[in-house]
């Protein structure tokens, strides 16, 4: 049995599907203006994590996951630029180059942590067709009015708006500021439709029966998830930032429009908070996995870092706990490299019942985590059988056990001088040389990991 968190419930459930063995699921996926900062990253580990349990278990998983590269303004209450639109005064590229562009660095990120790719991925430019539509289905049922600025939909006419965040209408009406966008009648109400500004062109805009424009945000994530998906599907995940805005008014367009439930299970995930770094994506000021890599992490440390942690706590982001998180996946290399040694033998029944049973508890990846080392401790099972039953767990943490390699990288002395010569610059605290050391080394093939233990070099 499955257990999961719904968020519409605020329980942990028994999980059931609508189809008998194939499990529908979309999850929010990036939006493409800039890359994606390790805490966003986070979203799609816990995504992976959880289509690889469901997959384990036996399930066929149909994944569609969005693509947003229209419509996502600086701030989520419809005000604001497009920030495709301000990415593009940024970088002097077209809209369409950007997005282009991020998007094939957000697949090159997830690939490096082994996230597996979705089903589906749709793009919302792709798809504007189906949102029309959707805004079409919606304004004939009466959910919608036109302003200066576009369609929006009116919140009012549900009676259970806001019910997965569980939101406080009059309390919101109270202290709002509805001046922002003129002409709004309800602080919930959002942007279906936006016009293009008159007096510019945008790259991206389309013709429409109110107008030429572009889509809300909100209004792709319920066309597309519906398209691929059906109009009532399993699961549905995203950060918990999404519950009071996005979901929200995902739930609240496409259940006017069908009369149908939207979706069974909500997840979301916690947010990484990071001490002493300032992370915003939107101050372009962030940390991404390349910072990272270059920091001297490789991605599998971050992945490890995050499975530590539930998906539903806060992740304290740190080079200390980076530290120890790669002193631990060195560790599991070091048994990994050994145990493969006798090869690969028989699955430990007893111990995959237990892992699975942790992931299957609302993907409790610290247990899980811990019967995996209590298995590789065991002195009674054989080397052999660890080994075919650390691969087996692999399928769902998927820290690349079958690639780790003991890496011994051998210097030469005019290698090994500049190694020195770092460590002296860096006893002196003269970072510009130990940098231009380190980048000198990378060029030759060679990545310099910081540790307690000293300077420690590997192939890059
Ligand atoms: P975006 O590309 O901005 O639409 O965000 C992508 C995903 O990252 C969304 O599911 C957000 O909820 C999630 N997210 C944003 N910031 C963080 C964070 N610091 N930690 C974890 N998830 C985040
Ligand atoms: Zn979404």
């Amino acid at each position: 049995m499955i257990k999961l968190y719904n968020t519409l419930t605020r329980q942990k459930e028994e999980f059931k599907t609508i189809n008998d063995k194939e499990v529908t699921f979309y999850s929010c996926g990036p939006t493409v203006y800039w890359y994606a900062h390790i805490g966003n990253l986070r979203a799609y580990v816990f995504a992976d994590l959880l289509k690889k349990t469901l997959e384990y278990n036996g399930y066929k998983v149909r994944h569609a996951m969005n693509i947003t590269d229209v419509g996502h303004l600086t701030s989520d209450s419809d005000t604001g630029e497009d920030k495709m639109e301000k990415a593009k005064k940024r970088e002097g590229k077209n809209a369409w180059e950007i997005a282009k562009f991020y998007e094939a660095a957000f697949f090159m990120d997830t690939d490096r942590l082994n996230i597996a790719r979705p089903t589906i991925t749709c793009r919302a430019t792709d798809h504007i067709k189906e949102q029309i539509s959707l805004v079409t289905a919606l304004e004939e049922k009466g959910y919608t009015y036109r302003i200066e600025d576009g369609i929006y939909f009116d919140t009012s006419k549900l009676s259970d708006y806001g019910k997965l965040a569980r939101l406080d209408i009059e309390g919101l009406k109270a202290g709002a500021r509805i001046e922002l966008v003129p002409g709004k009648k309800n602080p919930t109400d959002f942007a279906l439709w936006k016009f293009s500004p008159k007096d510019a062109q945008r790259d991206m805009e389309w013709d429409s029966p109110w107008g030429i424009g572009f889509p809300g945000w909100h209004i792709e994530c319920s066309a597309m998830s519906m398209h691929h998906l059906g109009n009532h599907f399993d699961i549905h995940t995203g950060g918990v930032d999404h519950i009071p805005v996005h979901h929200t008014n995902e739930i609240a367009q496409s259940e006017s429009a069908t009369g149908e439930q939207f979706v069974n299970y909500w997840l979301h995930n916690e947010f990484v908070n990071f001490k002493d770094v300032k992370m915003s994506k939107s101050s372009g000021d962030i940390l991404t996995l390349d910072v990272l890599i270059n920091s001297g992490y490789s991605p599998m440390d971050y992945r490890y870092l995050l499975l530590m942690s539930h998906y539903r706590s806060q992740v304290t982001f740190s080079l200390e706990a980076m530290d120890n998180v790669k002193n631990t996946l060195e560790r599991l290399k070091r048994h990994v490299v050994e145990l493969r040694k006798s090869g690969t033998g028989k699955i430990n029944e007893a111990y995959v019942t237990k892992f699975v049973e942790k992931m299957n508890d609302d993907l409790s990846t610290p247990e899980a985590l811990s019967v995996m080392w209590e298995m590789v401790r065991d002195d009674s099972i054989s080397s052999s059988d660890k080994y075919a039953t650390l691969l087996d767990f692999d399928k769902i943490l998927s820290l690349g056990i079958a690639e780790m390699q003991e890496e011994k990288v051998e210097l030469t002395p005019d290698e090994q001088a500049l190694v020195e010569k770092r460590d002296k610059a860096r006893a002196e605290k003269d970072w510009k040389t130990s940098d231009e050391i380190r980048d000198e080394l990378k060029k030759r093939g060679l990545q310099l990991l910081d540790t307690p233990e000293g300077t420690k070099v590997e192939q890059a």
